[in-house]
């Protein structure tokens, strides 16, 4: 039994919806366990922008930091388009990242059985189901390397480059090493050392941590050959760790092969897995308001956060166990819907969640 303290970060759109949902499920799980369970409901994004003029005001920034967690829902939306750079929406949650000092990203891509169909691959490919984690780096690297243009050899060009140091290395594997522990224990490691020298110190890095973690299978892979085997025979892999970059891509990649971004969360860890929890998802701007969005993402995303910051493994467990068998017996939101199914809103759909746990 204990107290945690989230601060929930609804943001815009459909952010608030699903979010609502989510709250509900982690109370009821505080109910059933005897866990409380204390919201903190704090603006950033469009609706910052609104009510402060700014997209990450101080107090929600100061609020953030001193919950044990953080529930974001998503931010943005058409209304707030033409707002300066630095006050964009989106800046929000960089400042956050930043802030916060959440260098690990964790995206799970999970097929459910019930939604085999989704999947764009042969059936044969991910019989049995699909269950990923990939691990990204996501503070470092090339989007926050030294960039610039210069006189080159054949005139004017521009240039960004590819840093990591030791100690970012060894944090985000420590995080996947940990992370593959609490799972399949296999952990991959995508790179491209055939080329670059950054990678060879991934790989060195990670050899000289592989005696911490005898139980974790380690491998390697490089990049364009992960990127195929994604396609080819996913169900291979179980933890991957790689930079900020190659995570980018390859966890579009890896969400676009379940089916639906509707129900796909995300985690974003600090040193000491603190962590903000949201789904892979934006704010939805199509369907906001109108009780249509899936709030599975955003469920998850609490499962995640029980079970990576508070260690609430069984929690956790109940949630995923809910929202599997809410899918099993038919509920659809519109975005996942096919026919023969129950069509059902955000709330519903939340309702039936809660009623499993
Ligand atoms: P989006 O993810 O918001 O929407 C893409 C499509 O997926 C839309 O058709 C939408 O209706 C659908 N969709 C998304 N989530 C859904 C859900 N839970 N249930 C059912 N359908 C869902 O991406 P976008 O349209 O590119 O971006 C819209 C706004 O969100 C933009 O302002 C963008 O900058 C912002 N955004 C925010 C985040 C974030 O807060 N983390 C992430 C991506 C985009």
């Amino acid at each position: 039994m204990g107290n945690y303290n989230i601060a929930v970060v609804a943001g815009d759109g459909i952010g608030p919806e699903v979010t609502k949902e989510a709250m509900s499920v982690l109370t009821a799980i505080g109910e059933k366990w005897g866990h409380t369970f204390t919201f903190n409901e704090v603006l950033a994004g469009g609706c910052a922008i609104d009510a402060y003029g700014e997209c990450l005001p101080e107090s929600t920034l100061d609020a953030c930091k001193a919950a044990d967690a953080v529930m974001l829902g998503a931010v943005g939306g058409p209304k707030w388009d033409n707002v300066a750079n630095a006050q964009r929406p989106e800046k929000a949650l960089l400042g956050l990242r930043k802030e916060l000092d959440l260098f690990s990203n964790l995206r799970p891509a999970k097929i459910y059985d019930a939604l085999a169909d989704a999947c764009p691959l042969k059936a044969e490919i991910v019989e049995g189901g699909l269950d990923i984690l990939i691990v990204r780096e996501l503070t470092g690297g090339i989007y926050f390397g030294e960039r610039g243009y210069r006189e080159g050899k054949y005139g004017n060009e521009a240039y960004d480059v590819e840093t990591y140091s030791e100690m970012e290395i060894s944090r985000i594997l420590k995080n996947a090493f940990e992370v593959a522990m609490q799972r399949g224990k296999k952990l991959c490691c995508v790179d491209k050392a055939n080329v670059l020298e950054s990678s060879r110190l991934w790989r060195k890095v990670a050899e000289e941590m592989k005696s911490d973690y005898p139980e974790v299978e380690l491998s390697y892979m490089y990049i364009d050959n992960a990127a195929m085997q994604m396609v080819r025979n996913p169900k291979q892999f179980d933890v991957i760790v790689t930079s900020n970059m190659f995570g980018d891509i390859l966890s579009d990649e890896a969400s676009m092969i379940t089916g639906s971004i509707g129900l796909l969360p995300s985690a974003s860890l600090n040193g000491t897995n603190k962590g903000m929890y949201e789904p892979i998802h934006g704010s939805a701007p199509d369907i906001a308001g109108q009780n249509k969005a899936n709030p599975v993402a955003a469920i998850l995303s609490v499962a995640m956060m029980l079970q990576y910051t508070f260690h609430l493994s069984a929690e956790a467990e109940a949630i995923e166990n809910a929202v599997t068998a809410v899918l099993e017996a038919g509920y659809r939101t519109g975005d996942i819907y096919s026919e023969g199914m129950i069509a059902v809103g955000t709330k519903e759909m939340g309702a039936e969640i809660l009623a499993r746990i």
